[in-house]
């Protein structure tokens, strides 16, 4: 059987594979998931050869991460054999970014995960924190943490792309191993494109999560927090039906989309279910042996083209 393709991630070292498995499903943001499913899920994407796991103690109130501990732990290999990435600084509870808040978090992250250390440590969603705070006092602290070898990296995650340029120019090099970026890098918003030189020039290795725009690009539809206008969401519902009627896919046609820019690392895509896994990388693997399917992307292109890179608010504070 072909192998799903492993990237580098920046200067970590690390090879992740390109389809990465977002574990907030598994916290009950998109539904309720049993823990039968949530199992099931983590067992069939490390055996398809998905070794990326990301997480985070905000997902479901710390629920995501303590279900994703127990698969993990439960497929019984090694644990260099997978690559678990959590956050800090976003809880149920609000945010807290202080390098008192983040130094209990990982204990509590790693207690909850059954880990003795995570691979990447990002700061969560920092637009809604200080900026200043996290270049100052956060990453600092996290690089105790590294240090300690409770952690092996450290990243940044947050919606406006302006946040990652802005610490990434404050911070001594190297102290930033990775950022997260999500929902800039699918059909609907390609605006991530444009920071890829820049990221590349700093070492910084890139995730790019929500490629399915947080299931705007889906048969189904997104859940009802989705925060996308009213404008966006029938466009991409019009795209999806459209692909329907096609025979055709909307959300394979987001993952070859997403998954054919190699400067990204890996394709985070939340995951719920043995079918979810199994398309998403089947997705993956004809990618690689067929190519995109143009014609189609170009006609959804051409659905979504009013709204191309529009976005949301998401309060970016800068001190
Ligand atoms: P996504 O775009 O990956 O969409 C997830 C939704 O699509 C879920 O409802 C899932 O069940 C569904 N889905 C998955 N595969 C499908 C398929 N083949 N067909 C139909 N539906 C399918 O959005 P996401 O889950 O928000 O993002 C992926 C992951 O990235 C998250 O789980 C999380 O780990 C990470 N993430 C991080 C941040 C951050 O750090 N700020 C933000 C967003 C996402």
């Amino acid at each position: 059987m072909a192998k799903l393709e492993l990237r580098e991630l920046g200067n970590t070292g690390l090879k992740l594979s390109c389809v990465g498995f977002g574990a907030s499903p598994l916290g009950n943001v998109f539904g309720t998931v049993s823990e039968e499913e949530a199992n099931a899920s983590v067992r069939e994407a490390f055996r398809l050869g998905i070794n990326f796991f990301d997480t985070s103690p905000y997902y479901g109130g710390t629920l995501s991460e303590k279900v994703l501990g127990k698969a993990l732990k439960a497929l019984g290999v090694p644990r260099d054999n997978y690559i678990v990435s959590t956050k800090c600084g976003r809880y149920a509870e609000g945010f807290d970014f202080s390098a008192d808040r983040v130094t209990k978090s990982i204990d509590e992250s790693l207690a909850r995960l059954q880990l003795d250390y995570v691979d990447i440590l990002q700061c969560h969603d920092i637009e809604f924190g200080s900026l200043d705070q996290v270049v100052n006092e956060t990453i600092p602290a996290l690089q105790k943490l590294k240090e300690a070898g409770k952690i092996r990296f450290i990243g940044i995650t947050g919606l406006p792309l302006g946040v990652f340029t802005y610490v990434l120019d404050r911070v001594p090099p190297g102290a930033v191993d990775v950022i997260l970026s999500y929902c800039h890098h699918s059909i609907n918003d390609s605006t991530l494109e444009d920071l890829l030189p820049y990221l590349k020039s700093k070492g910084v290795g890139v995730i790019s999560a929500s490629p399915l725009a947080m299931g705007l690009l889906t048969e189904s539809g997104p859940p009802h927090w989705h925060p996308a206008s009213p404008e966006l969401k029938s466009a991409c519902q019009a795209a999806a039906a459209y692909c329907k009627e096609k025979g055709k896919n909307i959300s394979k046609l987001a993952m070859q989309y997403s998954l054919s820019n190699k400067d990204v690392s890996s394709v985070l895509v939340g995951m719920n279910s043995i079918r979810q896994v199994e398309e998403n990388v089947a997705a993956a693997m004809e990618l690689a042996t067929a190519g995109k399917d143009e014609e189609t992307l170009l006609e959804v292109e051409a659905i979504l083209k009013p709204v191309k890179n529009q976005t949301w608010p998401s309060g970016i504070q800068q001190s």
